[in-house]
C-alpha cells in the first residue's frame, strides 16, 4: 500500500461494505482488507429481507438510516432491491391478534391488515387456509447471493481500495496487522461477523458470542408465486422483537408449543423469501462456540415442508441446501465497541444484520449508540 487512507475496513460482509459505501460517500479514502477473495460469509447465506418493521421499537431510527443506505447503495452499484413488503398470512386467532396488536401499535403507514382473500394474493396461493394477514409495506427484498459482491465490485471501480486473501491478526491505534505485514490509516472499522472471536477474543467473550446455525434451502418458484416474495408466519411473530412485544405473543408461543412442537424444538423461524433464481426456505437456529458443520435432514425437510404447504407447492425442486452462520449472542442484539480511539469493532449480533447494516455502519462512523438493544424471547435461552 503506497498511502494511509482515511479508513480501514476489516471484513467485506455487508456490515463492511456499507461502512466503506458510506465513508466513500462522504469523501473518505478507504481501504477494505478480508481474509477471503470475495464476500462469502453471512452476508451471502441468506434471505436477503430487510424487515426493518418487525424490529424493537428502539432500533427504529437504525432501521430508517438503513433503509436509505440499502436504496442509495442498489441505486449507485446497479444491484436488485425489491420495495415489495413483507406478507405474513395468520393461520390462528392467535397470530391474527399479534398482527392486530401490531398493525394498532406501528400505525396503517407501517402495518397493513388484510383479509385471508389479501394475504393468499400477495403470496401466490389462491388456495391458502388462512384468518387474515397482513403486509408491511416499508420491508425491502434484496438477493444476497448478489447484493454484497456487486456492492464490492462497484467500490472498487469507484476507488476502493480491496486487499483480498490477507488474515487480519490484530487491530489497534490505526494499524491493522495482517498475515501480509501492517496496514495504517486514520481509523479503522472491524465488521469479521462470527469470527470476531480470533480478533477481539476478551470482547466476545463479554458479549456471550456464539455462532447461529440455520438450515437453509433453495427451491425452485412456480410462476404464480412472486419473485420478490417476502413471507413471514407465525413462528416469526413469536420471534422478531418488534411483533414478540405484543401481548398476545405469550398466547400465540403457547399455541406453537402445542401445534408445532417440531418447529419450537428446532426454533425456528419459517419464512420464504424470492430471489431470480428460485425460493429461500428456512429457517431452524442452533447455537454453539464451535459448531457442528452437519445439515439435519429432518429439519430441511420439516422446514420445507411446512412451508411449501403455507404455499400450495406439492412437490418442490430442491436446488441447494446449505448451513448458514451468523454472529448470535443472548445479551445484546448489536456489538458496537471502540477498543481505543482509532478502532470501532461493528457486529450485528442477531439475524438481522442485513437489514441494519446501513444503520449500523452509519452508527460506526459517527460514533454512535444503541443502549438496551437486547433480544427479546427465546433468544436468551441458551440451546445447543
Ligand atoms: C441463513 C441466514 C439467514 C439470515 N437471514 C437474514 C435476513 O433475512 N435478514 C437479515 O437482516 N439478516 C439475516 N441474516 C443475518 C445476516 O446475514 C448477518 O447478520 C450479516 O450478513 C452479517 O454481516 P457481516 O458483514 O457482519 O458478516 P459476514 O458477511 O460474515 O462478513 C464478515 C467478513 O469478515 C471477514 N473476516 C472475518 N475475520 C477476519 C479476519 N481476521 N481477517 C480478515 N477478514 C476477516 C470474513 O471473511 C467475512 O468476509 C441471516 C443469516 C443467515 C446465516
Amino acid at each position: 500500500m503506497t498511502s494511509t487512507p482515511d479508513l480501514i475496513v476489516v471484513g467485506s460482509g455487508i456490515i463492511g461494505l456499507a461502512t466503506a459505501f458510506l465513508a466513500h460517500e462522504q469523501g473518505r479514502t478507504v481501504t477494505v482488507i478480508d481474509s477471503a477473495d470475495r464476500p462469502v460469509g453471512s452476508s451471502i447465506q441468506n434471505f436477503g429481507h430487510a424487515c426493518f418493521t418487525g424490529q424493537a421499537d428502539i432500533i427504529q431510527d437504525v432501521a430508517a438510516v438503513a433503509r436509505d443506505g440499502w436504496r442509495r447503495a442498489a441505486a449507485a452499484a446497479g444491484f436488485w432491491a425489491a420495495e415489495s413488503g413483507t406478507w405474513i398470512p395468520a393461520t390462528t386467532d392467535a397470530e391474527m391478534q399479534v398482527l392486530r396488536e401490531f398493525a394498532d401499535h406501528r400505525g396503517a403507514d407501517q402495518v397493513t391488515l388484510v383479509d385471508a382473500a389479501g394475504v393468499a394474493a400477495g403470496i401466490g396461493h389462491p388456495g391458502l387456509a388462512a384468518v387474515g394477514g397482513a403486509h408491511l409495506p416499508w420491508d425491502m427484498r434484496v438477493n444476497p447471493r448478489e447484493a454484497a459482491p456487486v456492492l464490492a465490485d462497484w467500490l472498487a471501480r469507484e476507488g476502493v481500495a480491496f486487499v483480498w486473501n490477507t488474515q487480519v491478526t490484530g487491530v489497534a491505534d490505526g494499524v491493522v496487522e495482517t498475515v501480509r505485514g501492517d496496514f495504517r490509516a486514520t481509523d479503522v472499522v472491524v465488521c469479521p461477523g462470527y469470527r470476531l472471536m480470533g480478533l477481539f477474543p476478551e470482547l466476545a467473550e463479554r458479549h456471550e458470542l456464539r455462532v447461529c446455525t440455520l438450515v437453509m434451502t433453495l427451491i425452485d418458484r412456480p410462476d404464480r408465486i412472486p419473485a420478490e416474495l417476502g413471507m413471514l408466519t407465525g413462528t416469526s411473530l413469536a420471534r422478531y422483537d418488534g411483533f414478540a412485544a405484543m401481548p398476545g405473543a405469550g398466547a400465540l408461543r403457547e399455541e406453537l408449543a402445542h401445534r408445532e412442537p417440531e418447529l419450537v424444538d428446532c426454533i425456528a423461524n419459517l419464512m420464504v423469501a424470492g430471489i431470480p433464481g428460485g425460493l429461500l426456505v428456512g429457517d431452524s437456529h442452533a447455537y454453539s462456540l464451535s459448531p457442528e458443520p452437519f445439515i439435519d435432514e429432518e429439519i430441511g425437510q420439516l422446514l420445507l415442508n411446512r412451508a411449501t404447504g403455507l404455499l400450495g407447492i406439492d412437490r418442490p425442486v430442491v436446488r441447494q441446501r446449505w448451513l448458514g452462520q451468523y454472529a448470535d449472542s443472548p445479551a445484546t442484539n448489536l456489538i458496537l465497541d471502540r477498543p481505543d480511539s482509532r478502532t470501532t469493532v461493528a457486529v450485528v449480533a442477531s439475524g438481522i444484520g442485513m437489514t441494519l447494516s446501513f444503520g449500523v455502519a452509519d452508527l460506526a462512523l459517527t460514533g454512535g449508540s444503541v443502549s438496551g438493544f437486547r433480544p427479546a424471547g427465546d433468544r436468551r435461552v441458551t440451546c445447543t
